[in-house]
């Protein structure tokens, strides 16, 4: 007979770990994280973080903050398959996990914790030039610039923290946001404020990237008066939001479960969605603050009720 897992967690950011964690040590004995790459999530791609109550390392990247993470759950037994999921489905109460590749995997409850990934803005040559010269990590990518001046494109929490650390290897940062008011947190533009080589460009939108077969040499922008100049810089770096990464969840054009308009998936205070047995985490669901401690809250919330679910046997 096909062997059943107790809890399937798809996504091995800050929820879908924290998720595996609380499953693990409340007792579940067959949890099976499935990460497409290592896990760890956004964050790893953010050069600090410092609004993790208890962590207060300001030399410490994100990538050094998920380490132990991933050492603490596998200790208390979460298995980790490195796959992508193309979908879950519900039938006769139980769940089938469809890998990529043809495997499937049934399970007794689903937590769903696969965030969102960055969105592209739209303007020419952002796609051709992805990867030479226009990037969506400055932990990544920030040193190749080191003592050059860079772009940096958004205005809300990323690009302005991205600049902050960018200003801080690079010569010259210009931030160029569509209006004049910013999305981020004041504390953070305030730092934004306060660095002498961060340059502003606001009312303005990228037009196109200049660039040859070396890669980005500068970005073309214009203001809300039409003007269009040029900004001469080798790195440009796009933070403007994020996609839900629901395609899990998607059956043909519908989804298995509730979604709002933007395609985040419907949760109550227990986590749970409008499908039995199925639960939604972290930044993929309504009014996810999107941050990590949020993530890792709802990731706990989940396990418990799959635990709850499981011991009154609701799968049978
Ligand atoms: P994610 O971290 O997005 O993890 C989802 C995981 O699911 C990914 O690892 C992905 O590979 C995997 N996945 C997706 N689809 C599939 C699939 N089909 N099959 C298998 N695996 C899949 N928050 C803070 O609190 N403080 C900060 O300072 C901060 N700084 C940030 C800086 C940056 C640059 C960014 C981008 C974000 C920052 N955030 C910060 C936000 C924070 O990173 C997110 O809120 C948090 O990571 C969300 O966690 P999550 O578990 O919901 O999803
Ligand atoms: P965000 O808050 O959605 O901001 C996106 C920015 O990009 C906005 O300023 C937006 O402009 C701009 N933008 C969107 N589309 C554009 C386009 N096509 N062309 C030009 N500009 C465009 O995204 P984020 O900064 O990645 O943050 C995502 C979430 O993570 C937020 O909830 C944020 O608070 C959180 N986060 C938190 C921290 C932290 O707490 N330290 C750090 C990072 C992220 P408008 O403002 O005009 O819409």
């Amino acid at each position: 007979m096909e062997k059943i897992i107790d809890c399937a967690i798809i996504g091995g950011g800050p929820g879908g770990l924290t998720a595996g964690l609380y499953a693990t040590r409340g007792g579940l004995k067959d949890v099976v994280l499935f990460e497409m790459g290592m896990p760890g999530g956004q964050i790893t791609q953010s050069s600090e973080i410092e609004n993790y109550p208890g962590f207060f390392d300001h030399t410490k990247s994100g990538m050094d903050f998920m380490d132990t993470w991933q050492e603490q759950c596998f200790s208390f037994g979460l298995k980790h398959e490195m796959k992508k999921v193309d979908s879950v489905r519900k039938e006769n109460k139980l769940f089938t996990i469809s890998l990529e590749g043809g495997n499937s995997v049934k399970a007794k409850t689903v937590i769903v914790a696969t965030g969102s990934t960055p969105k592209r803005a739209g303007f020419n040559g952002e796609d051709e030039f992805f990867g030479r010269g226009v990037s969506t990590c400055a932990t990544c990518d920030g040193f190749f610039y080191k003592n050059k001046p860079v772009t940096v494109l958004g205005g809300g929490d990323t690009a302005l923290e991205e600049a902050v650390y960018l200003s801080n290897i690079c010569s010259d940062v210009y931030v160029i946001h569509r209006r004049d008011e910013f999305r981020a947190a004041p504390s953070t533009v305030e730092r934004v404020m306060n660095k002498e080589n961060i340059h502003l460009v606001l009312d303005s939108v990228i037009e196109e990237v200049i660039g040859d077969n070396m890669g980005v040499v500068g970005v073309k922008v214009k203001n809300k008066d039409g003007e269009i100049k040029s900004i001469m810089s080798p790195g440009l770096f796009v933070f403007v939001g994020h996609n839900v990464n629901n395609s899990v969840l998607k059956e043909g054009s519908k989804f298995i479960c509730d979604v709002n308009e933007n395609g985040q998936v419907i949760v109550n205070l227990k986590m749970q969605t409008s499908v039995e047995g199925l639960y939604a985490v972290g930044d993929m669901r309504i009014d996810a603050p999107k941050q990590v401690v949020s993530a890792a809250g709802d990731g706990s919330i989940a396990a418990l009720q799959a635990i709850s679910y499981i011991q009154e046997e609701k799968y049978l």
